[in-house]
């Protein structure tokens, strides 16, 4: 729709404009730091960073009513630069301009609702977000979409040229960097390090698709996040893992989405999640705090965040009820299906913990829960789910294994009405399933098929028929009404098919 037939009091406002003063601040130190140089740390303390908008109390001058129709209408307009995050750029990049704007059709992703037979497993209605439908199959395309569209914006300024973007990864944020990055040749290279044999052959092949420089390194990923540390303390590169705050920024737009999807009505409403190096449930807090605090939101939504046994660091922080007595221990992974969050030492735990107080606070109750799951109930979540037509990776499936739980364990109730994250697309994640079907599962992820999820191909080819065609090799007529005979007969008996009759 053109900007002339909207309605006139919303006109003024369906273009972003550029506003806003956004700023570094430290979450150890309380220092704030500009934006045109780019930082990770902060360089008098060393802690983590937030992107916080010094006239953020300017958007609490619009009436909610106002935000409600403003996104709404955004919705219609067809600029690219605002069909993806940037819907909300007044809360994610008020000082990005549109045609810095890095759109690849990242965002709004589908929320899908359970159908009766699973929501009944499960204990109570929920959907599925797929943030498995975004360009590059995880949710990083969000957070990528706002560090490449910022760091756009400082080579159109002058600010800087010929970067290298560097990121360690479980795979999906070096699948998302190289993708973004490479839409950005030639001011932008990408440098992709992944811990060797520690992402699937999908993840792998993804930046090396996107020509992204990939090395592999021993260890796991946080050993992969120390040499990147080292590297972009040391040298002149653009560090795109969670720790860069404009990642966490993009990532808001979760939020957003989920809170417009639903009409701003967040009453009883759980959003679960999985945890690796905790950028998204930072991102998650973060998103539904800033709608809250402009009237957007009512209410709080219930945050369930997820980790496997094998990883388990966030889990274990918050097993201790007194606040005061909480000690944060970096934690020894072991594998997990849910390899993308197989992180012991998470970069953003500082945020979590300053953004759970926060977001408790607010809701004037506990509303953040934790929950830890082992690696059988999220391989099986997983496979049920998708045998009831979702396509949740195994993060997915994790996320819907601590929804269960945290049922029975009663931190959720049957009047609430989840949202789970599938954060990356199921194919991603194929070879887990693979090792399912096959009974493969190697010994530490304690993994038994549960025969009714298994499943397997039939290979039809009677012993006794010797003419089957093959590629270049055709079968006569007579062979080729022998072969679709033989065949088809015996996959009628496998389905036990009943025959048409022919009398009638
Ligand atoms: C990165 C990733 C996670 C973990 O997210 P964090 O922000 O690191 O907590 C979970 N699932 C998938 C598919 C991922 O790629
Ligand atoms: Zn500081």
């Amino acid at each position: 729709m053109k900007i002339t037939d909207f309605p006139n009091d919303i006109q003024p406002f369906l273009i972003p404009k550029l506003a806003g003063a956004l700023q570094y601040r430290c979450l150890g130190c309380g220092r704030e730091h500009p934006i045109e140089t780019l930082l990770y740390t902060c360089p008098k303390c060393g802690h983590v960073l937030l992107l916080v908008d010094k006239t953020f109390n300017r958007l609490k001058s619009i009436p909610s009513e106002m935000w409600h129709k403003i996104f709404d209408y955004r919705r219609m307009l067809n600029i690219p630069a605002l069909k993806g995050i940037y819907r909300y750029h007044e809360f994610l990049g008020p000082a990005i301009p549109l045609d810095s704007i890095v759109y690849l059709g990242e965002g709004h992703t589908p929320l899908v609702e359970a159908n009766s037979a699973l929501s009944q497993r499960v204990g109570i209605k929920f959907y599925f977000k797929n943030d498995g439908q975004n360009p590059s199959a995880s949710f990083k395309d969000r957070g990528m979409a706002s560090a490449l569209s910022y760091i756009h914006y400082l080579v159109k300024q002058g600010f800087v040229s010929d970067l290298l973007a560097i990121c360690a990864s479980t795979g999906d944020t070096s699948a998302a960097a190289a993708l973004y990055a490479a839409y950005l040749q030639p001011h932008i290279k990408s440098a992709v390090l992944l811990p060797h044999k520690k992402v699937t052959p999908q993840q792998l092949s993804q930046p090396l698709g996107s020509g992204a420089a990939v090395f592999e390194i021993p260890g796991v990923f946080d050993d992969c996040m120390k040499v990147v540390e080292a590297l972009s303390e040391q040298y002149h590169v653009a560090l795109l893992n969670s720790k860069n705050a404009w990642r966490i920024l993009g990532q808001e737009s979760y939020s957003y989405e989920i809170s417009q999807d639903f009409d701003y009505d967040m009453r009883k409403k759980v959003i679960v999640l999985p945890i690796g190096n905790a950028g998204n449930i930072t991102a998650v807090l973060n998103g539904f705090i800033k709608f809250y605090q402009t009237g957007i939101i009512m209410d709080l939504p219930k945050i369930v965040g997820v980790q496997s046994e094998h990883a388990n660091p966030v889990f274990r922080y918050y097993q201790e009820p007194d606040g005061n007595k909480r000690k944060f221990e970096p934690v020894h992974v072991s594998p997990s299906v849910a390899q993308a969050a197989m992180i012991g030492n998470p970069v953003s735990m500082p945020r979590v913990i300053h953004l759970v107080d926060q977001y408790n606070t607010l809701s004037a109750r506990q509303n953040v829960f934790f929950m830890e799951v082992d690696e059988q109930s999220i391989m099986d979540w997983e496979l049920l789910a998708n045998r009831n037509g979702h396509i949740a990776c195994t993060h997915g499936g994790e996320s819907l294994a601590g929804l269960a739980k945290a049922i029975d364990n009663q931190f959720v109730h049957q009047d609430e009405v989840a949202i789970v994250d599938s954060t990356a697309h199921a194919l991603k994640f194929s070879g887990f399933q693979e090792m399912y079907f096959n009974d493969s599962f190697p010994a530490e992820f304690k993994v038994k098929p549960v025969p009714e999820l298994v499943n397997a191909p039939v290979y039809v080819h009677p012993q006794d028929l010797e003419d089957v065609p093959a590629p270049g090799q055709p079968l006569n007529q007579k062979a080729l009404k022998q072969f679709v005979r033989r065949i088809s007969d015996e996959i009628a008996s496998v389905l036990a098919l009943r025959k048409i009759d022919e009398t009638t």
